[in-house]
């Protein structure tokens, strides 16, 4: 059978893997970590940082096709791979997004809606940024995730720090966006051009990191419509060939903008396993072996909560039998190694007869596996609406 090479493998890689694995591929995968989340899956694991050309050019020889599951890939290595085996997605997507300045900047240009921002070349252009648009967010440009690598500011009196704490150099600024629900859709986008949207997912964050994410959305029609028609226009001017998640804000005024994007499997899209016709998973292997691409209907609503080491590390076990005896609820595991604060070791899943009862359930099976940590994000149950 062919071989697909995954460049980096944490939980994205090895879920892919597992859904790869299923329609028969052979994974090979290239990560700097030896004991990677991917590696039990993979026949073949390359130990070596993302920056090593000949690591990749040695898995580019073993592969029919590679992909990836971050975004920091430096650009010559993506052009080394690409020399010798097919890369989906494809280098020039990859080099918009990694640069969080060169993606908005790409967003603006091609006309889709974002919320205020500055590339800031000095502590200086922060400040004045709070001054004109008050409360904001500053990101580094490269490697942030999970709010990682951000600093929020509500007086430019604070500017320096955050110019000091995002390492002295050029970063972004965003005013802070009142907003009102957080959304994302995926696309899968074949080699031929045809393109598959998700059903959007509604999601909530807390201090930048994902708790919880929801199918579907409870939105109206028109903005389902609306978020699906601007990520399907995003995904075809990027000319992005397997997923592209595109996360947006819906603001209290009912705006719709961009928050960033993703050329790659995405958290918010972990609850396709359970309720969507063709996971993203299995649906990122169809896009990059060109097979047709999967149905995206909603059979099931359906919803996940992270798990993050803090969970292993309060002074009671987790209660996964509690936990399981949740109707409907599922337990995902990374399989990482160490269990450190805020590090995502896997999700809880749960199907439901509606949205607000499948995210009701996934709470409650958060709730019993882990009382100690729910209150850091949402003790109530939050009520979907619009
Ligand atoms: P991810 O883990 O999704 O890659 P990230 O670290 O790249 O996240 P962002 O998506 O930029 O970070 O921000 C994380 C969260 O912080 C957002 O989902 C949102 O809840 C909040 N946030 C980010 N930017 C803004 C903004 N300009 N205004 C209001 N809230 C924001
Ligand atoms: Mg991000
Ligand atoms: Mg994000």
């Amino acid at each position: 059978g062919a071989t697909i090479g995954f460049l980096g493998g944490g939980q994205l890689g090895r879920m892919t893997a597992f859904a790869a694995r299923s329609m028969g591929y052979d994974i090979h995968v290239l990560d700097p970590e030896a004991a990677c989340a991917t590696r039990p899956i993979a026949s073949r694991t390359i130990t070596a940082p993302f920056n090593d050309v000949n690591a990749a050019i040695e898995l580019a020889s073993q592969c029919d096709v590679v992909t990836l599951e971050i975004e920091q890939i430096h650009p010559s290595v993506l052009d080394a791979v690409a020399a010798r085996t097919a890369l989906r997605p494809g280098r020039d997507p990859v080099y918009i997004i990694q640069d969080r300045i060169r993606q908005k900047q790409w967003l603006k240009s091609h006309g889709f809606p974002l919320g205020r921002f500055v590339a800031a070349q000095q502590a200086s252009d922060i400040a004045d940024m709070v001054r004109e648009c008050g409360a904001s967010i500053a990101k580094s440009t490269h490697g942030g995730y999970d709010g990682r690598g951000q600093v929020r500011l509500s007086d430019p009196e604070q500017a320096m720090d955050a110019w000091t704490a995002l390492g002295s150099r050029e970063c972004l600024v965003e005013q802070k966006v009142s907003i009102h629900y957080e959304l994302s859709v995926l696309v899968a986008r074949s080699p031929s051009g045809a393109t598959a949207v998700y059903p959007p997912s509604r999601n909530h964050h807390t201090s930048g990191v994902l708790t919880w994410a929801v199918v579907p959305a409870v939105i109206s029609d028109e903005m389902a419509q609306r978020a699906q028609t601007l990520a399907r226009t995003v995904a075809e001017r990027i000319g992005i060939v397997g997923l592209l998640a595109v996360e947006c804000f819906v603001t209290t005024d009912g705006e719709l903008l961009v928050n960033e994007l993703a050329p790659r499997p995405h958290n918010t899209y972990h609850h396709s396993e359970r309720g969507v016709a063709t996971s993203q998973f299995e649906q990122l292997v169809r896009a990059i072996c060109d097979l047709p691409l999967g149905a995206t209907d909603v059979f099931a609503p359906s919803a996940i909560a992270n798990l993050l080491g803090d969970v292993w590390l309060q002074d009671s076990a987790p209660d996964v039998t509690h936990a399981l005896n949740v109707t409907g609820s599922r337990l995902h595991l990374y399989g990482k190694a160490g269990a450190r604060a805020g590090r995502k070791m896997g999700h809880l899943s749960a199907v439901g007869d509606s949205a607000q009862d499948a995210l009701g359930r996934v709470l409650e099976s958060y709730r019993r596996l882990s009382p100690g940590t729910i209150s850091s994000f949402d003790v109530h149950e939050p009520v979907l609406a619009h």
